[in-house]
């Protein structure tokens, strides 16, 4: 499998030599990892993935709101679409493409590539890609693994990836935390293999007392203040002179969806925490800083418009 099958420190050192530059200076990718409040991994335990065709969806109305918003900020972003919610909204896609944004993959059915074989994960991801190409009629060029869960015991799923097709990858979060993270990993875009223009763009963390703390949304961007996000968003654009990647999730600015019971004290805090402040917080945070397309900002092989 490539340089992937290395003993992770060496294939860590590697990738720090092949960092990838971003297209211009001052532009920060906006993510949005489109799937419905029941399909999130902190809630895991209390929802069957049986019972997802039976939830309330609320996907559509919660995008709507963030079109909207993009739209008033006049602000184009990627989208990283779940197959399950693709092929139920079709026409929602087709929205986010018609708007000027990126359509790109959040894999089939949210499943952590940390927890399949290489042949599971590859058609999970393959789906996925073949769904949104043909509801968008569009190339889709990245990828997202859900739960950022690519890490050392599975590094072999960036090989998976680009085998699939897709040109770069955004799954890495090179942070400490209870369930992902890759704290060794660069904290900027760089190529994983030393023969292809395959890229991975890891989600934004910033550098502080000897480690990488994150920045580039979840549960923490809900929990701590605004200003201590765009702190650190600002060190990484102005003095890093570095992209930012963020993300965020439709449900994260839906106060008003179902609430699950019975959940755990962690999983209650990091799902339910600061929804209700969380749309004007975004707001804010896309009027003040310049943001656009993964495929706009990083040297995406088959990109049309980068
Ligand atoms: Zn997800």
């Amino acid at each position: 499998m490539g340089t992937a099958a290395e003993p992770w420190p060496a294939t860590v050192a590697a990738w720090m030599t092949r960092p990838v530059q971003e297209l211009g200076v001052g532009q920060n990718a906006l993510t949005v990892d489109v799937e419905d409040y029941f399909q999130v991994e902190a809630l895991a335990a209390r929802v069957s993935r049986a019972d997802w065709d039976s939830r309330e969806c609320r996907i559509e109305a919660n995008i709507h709101r963030i079109l909207r918003l993009c739209d008033a900020a006049k602000v184009k972003g990627t989208f990283f679409t779940l197959g399950w919610i693709a092929e139920r909204y079709k026409s929602l896609v087709r929205e986010i493409v018609s708007e000027g944004h990126e359509l790109a993959s959040h894999g089939y059915g949210h499943l952590r590539a940390d927890r399949l074989t290489p042949e599971e994960f590859s058609a999970d991801i393959s789906t996925a890609k073949n769904l949104l190409e043909d509801i968008s009629g569009k190339k889709v060029l990245g990828y997202r693994a859900p739960c950022f869960s690519i890490s050392t015991g599975n590094l072999w799923a960036l090989d998976v990836i680009r085998q699939a097709g897709y040109a770069y990858s955004s799954s890495i979060y090179p942070i400490r935390h209870d369930n992902y993270g890759l704290p060794s990993a660069p904290r900027y875009a760089f190529r994983p293999f030393a023969d292809d223009d395959f890229v991975e763009i890891p989600v934004s963390s910033v550098r502080m007392f000897g480690a990488n703390w994150p920045c580039g949304g979840g549960g923490y961007f809900r929990l701590l203040p605004l200003s201590w996000s765009l702190a650190a968003l600002n060190q990484i654009d102005r003095h890093e002179k570095k992209a930012c990647v963020f993300y965020f999730h439709p449900w994260e600015i839906d106060p008003d969806q179902p609430r699950v019971k019975e959940l755990p004290f962690k999983s209650r805090v990091r799902h339910y925490s600061n929804l209700g402040r969380m749309e004007a917080r975004i707001t804010k945070l896309l009027h003040q800083l310049s943001w656009s397309r993964i495929d706009e900002i990083f040297p995406v092989a088959g990109a049309t418009n980068a």
